[in-house]
Formats: structure tokens, C-alpha cells, sequence
């Protein structure tokens, strides 16, 4: 693609870059643990309190410690510790907030199933974590800072993971990032138009849009391209990492700009098993009347598979609107990530919950539940009255819902 620089014979030259450095373990201040250089080439041999990562643990399958504690209560800890658990560890996660990016309904049913697999949760923010003698025996004392302690024999660090960006010196390309990573427009370029930047190294939304996305993909750089600062950490997940770069790849190349979709599915590998996609209930009625609302509440106890497999713990929640559009959805249970690609599908294509009911969908599998309640929404509108599965829709009754019936009938048949 490119050639070498006669002033660098390892420099290359290019109509186009893009940066895929990907993101590392963040490591958050606690005193007493070993320090690692900036930039992260490698241990400084110091005296602090080693710990593990996802990148060590698993080395040590065949002589895990009887009790470790897990710094980070997110989706990476909460799959660690669910996995490391049923291998036998006494598990501690640690952490401010239990799997902050659910929403409660799902947080209550894991951190159940957790407390009966014997899975600890300390609620508060690590300060220290020393070598200690605790009841005659020898350990690690992880202290938080609100004055809770916990004796175990290793750390894990699941703290989250910042962008790898530290020894690129991204200031002299002129490219813009920030803690959370390199801040990219809608089409994937930088602050620096012909570099282009996709994956765990990239920034989330910013606060507010830069004027490159409202002017649309920019050639050059210019001067008061305003490129806001403050960003939210970006969704370090394979498949958007594939969608970035594949987004970027095709802007570089071709004339008409893309965007990123908006549906972007998320999985988290406990058990049970959490997926989500679109607006949670809450941001739904924040952008919509409560009145053009409807959301669709199925639990797995009423579904003939998990009867079938004994795997009743589950739950899936369709938000809607009244005219069949999904808006989004939470699934918790097991196969949840496998039926939130229907549901995916869906949204992304605009596709009523009718199309969904009119899909064949072979019996007894889980997505047979998705085409029920499809179909629910349609008998209900005909019938006035809720089925059972839909302990949340608001019922649509006689005469005063005719309008909301004539709309669920067009819609079967569009
Ligand atoms: C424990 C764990 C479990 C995960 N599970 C899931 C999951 O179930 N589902 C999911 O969707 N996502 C999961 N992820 C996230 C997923 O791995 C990342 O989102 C994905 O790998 C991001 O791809 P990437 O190309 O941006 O970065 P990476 O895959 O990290 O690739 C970046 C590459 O760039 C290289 N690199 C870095 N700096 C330089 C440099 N200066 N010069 C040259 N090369 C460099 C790195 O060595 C690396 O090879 C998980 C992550 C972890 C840590």
C-alpha cells in the first residue's frame, strides 16, 4: 500500500492509515500493589502484592487459589468470577457498582444466582491490598475504602481496559484522543482526516457532536473542526470493532459516506445469560410518550424449551412502540444472546413485531416465544383484552383503542 520513506526506511507512506491498537487491563490506583511502567512494557520488580489479569489467570488452572478476589464488578469480573467459581475458587468480587450497565430487573436475577453459587459481592472501592496474617493463616488483605476487608490468596484485576495508545505519540500526527481513546467521527476518521481509527482504542460518544459529523465526512483537517473533549468510553466488543474498521475501510475507499448503525448488540457470558440491543424501558420513555409505549414482559417458566431443559431462571423484555416497532430489548436467560439476533435483525431493518408473528419459527425453539408474543400483540389488539405473557403491556380495550387495533391490523399486513 504504501512506500518507504527515504528518511525512515521503516516509515511508510500512505493515502490512508487506520489505527487498530486495541485496549490493555487498566490497572486502577490501589496501594500495595506491583506497579507496571507506563506504557506497559513489561513488570518493575517491585516489592507490591502481585496480581492477575485475564491474561495470567487461566495459567493457573491447574493450581487456582482457594480465594481471590476480583477488583471490578462489570462483565468481565462477573464472567470471571461465575467461571473461576465453578472451578472450585471462593470467590470476592469487589467492586462500586454490580454489573452497572444492566438494567435492574437483570441485576437482581444474576446477583441472585450468584449469591447461591456461593459468589461474594463487596460493595465499595478498593484502596489497598497488602500481605496480612488473618486467623493464624497467611493471605492478602484487600481494604476498601469504605472500611470493608477481605482475606484471600489472589487479586484479579477486571477493572476495565483503557485504550493502547501510549506509545504511538498520536500528538504528532495531529490526531486527537483522549483517556477513553482517539476520538473518531461517524465515519471513522480522526482529527486528522486521512487516519482513521476503529475498535477498543477508539472514544465513545462524545457530549456533543464535533462540526465534522454535522458537515458530513471532511477532507482535511481544519482548523475549527471543534472536537469535543469529554467522551464516553467506547464499546470494546469484537463485532463493533469488525463494524468500525469494516465502516472505515469502505469511507477511505469509496465517495459516499457511512454510518455506523445504531443497534449494537451486547452479551455478557454469565449464567444466565444477559443480551440487550436498542433503548432499555427507561431511555424509551425518556424519547417517547408513555401513552405510544408498550413493552412485552415474557418469563422463560412460561416457554415450553426451558420447561423442556429445566433452565426456567430467564426473562425477555420487548420494548415497543404501539404501532409494532421495536424499540429494544433485554433478555436474561440461557440462549438469550442466540434470540437477541432475531431481534437484532429486526430493529435493524425496521421490522414490525408483526413481521416477526407472521416468521414460522419451528417448535419448541427459544425464538418460538419471540413469534408468541409477536403474535400476542396482534390477538390482543383484535381480542381487548392482555394474554398472560405481557404482564407489563397496557391493555388495549374496545371502542376507545379502535385507532390502536386498525394500526396493529395494518401492520399485520404490510
Ligand atoms: C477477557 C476478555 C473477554 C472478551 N470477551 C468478549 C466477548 O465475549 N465478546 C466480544 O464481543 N468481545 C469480547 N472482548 C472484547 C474483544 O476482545 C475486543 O473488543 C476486540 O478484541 C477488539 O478488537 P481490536 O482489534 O480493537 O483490538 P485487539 O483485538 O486487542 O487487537 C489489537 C492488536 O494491536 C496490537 N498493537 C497494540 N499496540 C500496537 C503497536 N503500537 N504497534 C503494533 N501493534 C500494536 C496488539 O498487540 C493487538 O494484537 C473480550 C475482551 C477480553 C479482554
Amino acid at each position: 500500500m504504501g512506500d518507504r520513506n527515504a528518511l525512515n526506511k521503516n516509515a511508510i507512506t500512505s493515502h490512508n492509515f487506520i489505527i487498530c491498537t486495541g485496549a490493555k487491563t487498566h490497572v486502577p490506583q490501589i496501594v500495595g500493589l506491583k506497579k507496571v511502567l507506563p506504557g506497559d512494557p513489561g513488570w518493575i520488580e517491585d516489592e507490591g502484592t502481585p496480581y492477575h489479569t485475564y491474561d495470567t489467570i487461566f495459567d493457573e488452572l491447574g493450581n487456582l487459589p482457594a480465594r481471590l478476589a476480583i477488583v471490578g464488578a462489570g462483565a468481565g469480573g462477573c464472567e470471571l468470577a461465575q467461571c473461576l467459581a465453578r472451578l472450585g475458587t471462593d470467590v470476592t468480587i469487589v467492586g462500586e457498582n454490580f454489573l452497572p450497565r444492566v438494567t435492574a430487573d437483570v441485576r437482581n436475577l444474576i446477583f441472585k444466582k450468584f449469591k447461591e453459587e456461593g459468589i461474594t459481592y463487596l460493595k465499595g472501592k478498593v484502596e489497598g491490598a497488602r500481605p496480612q496474617t488473618w486467623g493464624g493463616g497467611k493471605g492478602i488483605g484487600v481494604a476498601l475504602v469504605n472500611g470493608k476487608e477481605v482475606c484471600v490468596d489472589a487479586v484479579l484485576i477486571a477493572a476495565g481496559r483503557k485504550p493502547a495508545l501510549k506509545t504511538l505519540r498520536l500528538d504528532k500526527a495531529k490526531v486527537k484522543f483522549t483517556d477513553e481513546g482517539i476520538i473518531i467521527n461517524k465515519y471513522g476518521q480522526t482529527s486528522t482526516k486521512h487516519i482513521y481509527a476503529a475498535g477498543d482504542c477508539v472514544a465513545g460518544e462524545a457530549k456533543a457532536a464535533s462540526k465534522s459529523d454535522e458537515a458530513g465526512k471532511a477532507d482535511e483537517a481544519s482548523e475549527d473542526d471543534e472536537i469535543v473533549e469529554e467522551h464516553d468510553p467506547g464499546l470494546q466488543l469484537t463485532h463493533y470493532a469488525k463494524l468500525q474498521a469494516r465502516n472505515a475501510i469502505r469511507n477511505m475507499l469509496f465517495t459516499m459516506p457511512k454510518e455506523i448503525p445504531d443497534i449494537i448488540p451486547e452479551v455478557i457470558f454469565t449464567d444466565p445469560e444477559i443480551a440487550r440491543a436498542g433503548l432499555t424501558e427507561e431511555a424509551a420513555k425518556e424519547e417517547h410518550e408513555a401513552e405510544e409505549l408498550m413493552v412485552l414482559y415474557r418469563k422463560y417458566d412460561t416457554m415450553d424449551r426451558p420447561i423442556l431443559e429445566g433452565t426456567t431462571n430467564g426473562f425477555i423484555k420487548l420494548v415497543c412502540l404501539k404501532t409494532g416497532k421495536i424499540l429494544g430489548c433485554s433478555l436474561c436467560g440461557p440462549g438469550a444472546g442466540e434470540m437477541l439476533a432475531e431481534l437484532v435483525f429486526a430493529m435493524t431493518h425496521d421490522m414490525p413485531l408483526a413481521k416477526l408473528a407472521e416468521s414460522v419459527h419451528a417448535y419448541p425453539v427459544l425464538g418460538f416465544a419471540l413469534m408468541q408474543m409477536a403474535e400476542d400483540v396482534a390477538l390482543t389488539a383484535l381480542a381487548g383484552s392482555p394474554p398472560p405473557c405481557m404482564c407489563c403491556m397496557p391493555p388495549l380495550q374496545g371502542k376507545k383503542n379502535e385507532e390502536e387495533i386498525g394500526k396493529f391490523e395494518r401492520n399485520m399486513h404490510v
